[in-house]
């Protein structure tokens, strides 16, 4: 069942991972694209205009980024706990939206995959269902997810992917994509993409155009197209009969001077044609307008046409004229179909008997020096072959590459570090079984708050006797109520059963109702006291600095401490039960000196194991009690370490007793509900002569 959970996990995490990496990178690659995609969705919500578009630029490239890295962080299980909710509160969210684009139509296309995959709203839908249920089932069980780098060098992944993909994002908003998906990529014919296979079912378009005359507007068609006096506004192209859908349906220019349609002329041109691509002159960059007017004049020496094919109006046209000098021809076109010719505005497009064959953004065009010949003897006029697997290869080469060296490389270190562990804990543990006979082996009990006084004397006077008669070769006390201190301290043999408290106050004496002085505990005959027990510092509130000060007291009244730690489940799974014990030992017993600290006996308690009947398995507790004894090694030196008693604590029994005593480590245990039978506990004290 456990294995089948795993299983599930893990394969739930890939999917996640496959998916977010893809879905994430491919919007990264094209911010124009998602910034579109985003602007489709704050119109659909009435949103339009709440944002600038430098600020939804940011939006889109932070979204693509954060879906790349929860890809990666998913797939190298980095941060589990965090990685795994954000996964899953943004499913949660994603399949809400969904669920509103399924129900409402309000987008044709969610935009999930960017140009890449397109899938109908009732597919993207049922792909959330999935997605979420899969984010749920891993946010459930995130330490199932098998890490494949180390926590220690898990930062490098995740500062890595944030700035390669992040650095790609800007790289390709200041270019072009690195990838183009939509149909008027480089190498596609447009009149081609145009055409519908024969026998496929036609599907019906209908441009319609605003034009102006005289402070009147008004919509036409083909067929009625007005004369020039006409001053064109807009286009649009509504599909009014489904059917085969070619790739490019929606290429359709229209010269600003003549108003014919010159759609067919530029597709049929033999030889080249340029481009310049702006869906609004408005907002179109004019920086570099030097080199699109030199481009131009090189395109006129050469016999190459010219053209601005733009969905602006004749207002928008003469503003950019007037600012850059432009002499090249102006042609209208859909705006959506410009925005996805080029993701650049302006982009340039460079033509060959109607074939794409290259683009440019304007950040990036070709300079003066590129263009000293005419165009059928330079690189740029003669058509790209197709580079996908070459840019493919650049992607694994520059992202997947170094993070699997990276692994590997963890993966030998921590094999190595592992081999080195091994060897020196073989000779710790050489050290420590000779050690282990010098360090005091203890049994305790730990009665908590059960048994009234009569049946406490009996159960101790039974101990006593037990023990008495088959002496043990350990240590062994018992912790009682307070009321049972004084009568269990006249039935037992001191030499043979210690007799312990489970708690004194924080405060030498005076008017604290109802509270037991560490001095009236040792009056009563007692030798130990039990302190920072998880049950008191849980339901009592008992900071560090309480069990301090009750440290201090009990020392001073010449008690010596059994002191607890220990981690709750949470704390186990999100590995800090390192650091949580360490800091309960700094908290309240790591500010005596050398010679109070021989007066201290550690119990380490994990709390998910106390009293659940969950036990630690043995590896787990010497792991911890090693760890625990390093802390002390520190802090007071190998030697007091090694002298230091280290009990293991929680659902201890006569059955796994003689496996835990039987680690180097562990020298013996606390023992709760198996302490409050005669027979039981006797059982555990017997482990050690197994
Ligand atoms: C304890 O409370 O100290 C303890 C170890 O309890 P149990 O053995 O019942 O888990």
């Amino acid at each position: 069942m456990q294995k089948l959970r795993i299983t599930a996990v893990n394969v739930c995490r890939f999917v996640l991972a496959a998916t977010f990496i893809f879905s994430g990178y491919v919007k990264a690659i094209d911010p124009l694209g998602t910034l579109y995609k985003l602007k489709d969705y704050a119109a659909a919500m009435s949103l339009n205009g709440l944002l600038p578009d430098w600020m939804l630029v940011g939006v889109a490239i932070a979204l693509g980024a954060l879906e790349f890295a929860l890809g990666v962080f998913m797939l190298f299980a980095v941060r589990r706990h965090v990685v795994s909710r954000i996964t899953l509160a943004f499913m949660a969210a994603m399949t809400v939206l969904t669920l509103w684009i399924f129900v409402a139509d309000p987008v044709k296309d969610c935009g999930c995959f960017g140009d890449a995959l397109k899938l109908t709203n009732g597919e993207t839908l049922l792909k959330n269902i999935v997605l979420a249920a899969c984010a749920a089932l891993v946010a459930w069980r995130p330490v199932d997810m098998a890490r494949f780098i180390s926590r220690s060098n898990q930062w490098i992944v995740r500062y890595y992917t944030v700035a390669y993909i992040v650095i790609t994002s800007v790289y390709c908003l200041y270019t072009l994509p690195i990838f183009d998906f939509r149909p008027y990529h480089v190498g596609m014919n447009i009149k081609q993409g145009m055409e519908i296979p024969e026998g496929a079912e036609q599907p019906e378009f209908e441009s319609t155009f605003l034009l102006r005359k005289n402070g009147e507007t008004r919509e036409f068609t083909l067929d009625n197209y007005p004369d020039s006096t006409w001053e064109y506004v807009d286009t649009r192209t509504v599909q009014t009969k489904k059917g085969y859908e070619p790739p490019i349906h929606d290429f359709a220019l229209t010269s600003c001077d003549t108003g014919e349609d010159i759609t067919e002329q530029v597709l049929t041109k033999k030889g080249y044609t340029f481009l310049l691509v702006s869906p609004r002159l408005a907002v179109a960059d004019d920086s570099n307008f030097g080199d699109i007017d030199q481009i131009y004049e090189y395109a006129e020496e050469n016999g190459a046409d010219f053209y601005c094919v733009t969905a602006s109006a004749n207002d928008e046209i003469e503003r950019w004229r007037d600012l850059t000098g432009a002499e090249y021809q102006f042609c209208n076109a859909d705006e959506t179909t410009l925005k996805t010719m080029i993701r650049s505005n302006p982009g340039l497009m460079l033509l060959k008997d109607g074939t794409i064959i290259d683009k440019w953004s304007h950040n990036a065009l070709p300079q003066t020096d590129d263009l000293t010949a005419p165009l059928q003897q330079l690189t740029i006029g003669k058509a790209q072959n197709d580079s996908t697997t070459e840019r493919l290869l650049i992607v694994l080469l520059t992202f997947f590459l170094p993070l699997s060296a990276l692994t590997l490389a963890d993966r030998l270190w921590a094999w190595s570090k592992w081999i080195r562990n091994k060897q020196s804990n073989n000779r710790i543990f050489n050290l420590f079984k000779t050690e282990k006979k010098m360090r005091k082996k203890i049994v305790a009990g730990n009665w908590k708050m059960n048994m009234n006084l009569q049946d406490g004397v009996a159960l101790a006077k039974e101990i006593n006797e037990a023990l008495v008669a088959d002496k043990p070769n350990c240590e062994v006390i018992i912790c009682t109520p307070f009321i049972h201190l004084a009568s269990v301290a006249g039935v037992l043999d001191s030499t043979v059963v210690g007799l312990g408290a489970e708690n004194c106050a924080d405060k030498a004496k005076g008017a604290y109702t109802g509270e037991v002085s560490a001095e009236m505990v040792k009056s009563t005959g007692a030798q130990y006291v039990i302190l920072g027990h998880s049950e008191r510092r849980q339901y009592y509130g008992e900071t560090a600095e309480i069990l301090k000060e009750k440290v201090d007291l009990a020392l001073a009244n010449g008690l010596k401490i059994l002191f607890c730690c220990g981690e709750t489940l949470e704390e186990r799974e999100a590995e800090k039960q390192n650091e949580v014990v360490k800091a309960e030992l700094e908290g309240s017993v790591f500010h005596l000196d050398a010679e109070a600290w021989k007066n201290i006996v550690i119990a380490y308690e994990p709390i998910w194991a106390i009293g659940t009947g969950k036990t630690a398995t043995s590896d787990q507790a010497e792991e911890m009690l090693a760890y625990i004894r390093s802390t002390v090694a520190e802090k007071y030196g190998a030697e007091a370490a090694e002298e230091t008693s280290i009990l293991y604590g929680g659902s201890c029994k006569a059955s796994n007793a003689p496996e835990l005593f039987s680690k180097p480590n562990i020298d013996g245990g606390l023992i709760g509900g198996a302490s409050l039978k005669c027979a039981d506990f006797k059982g555990i004290i017997d482990a050690w002569k197994k």
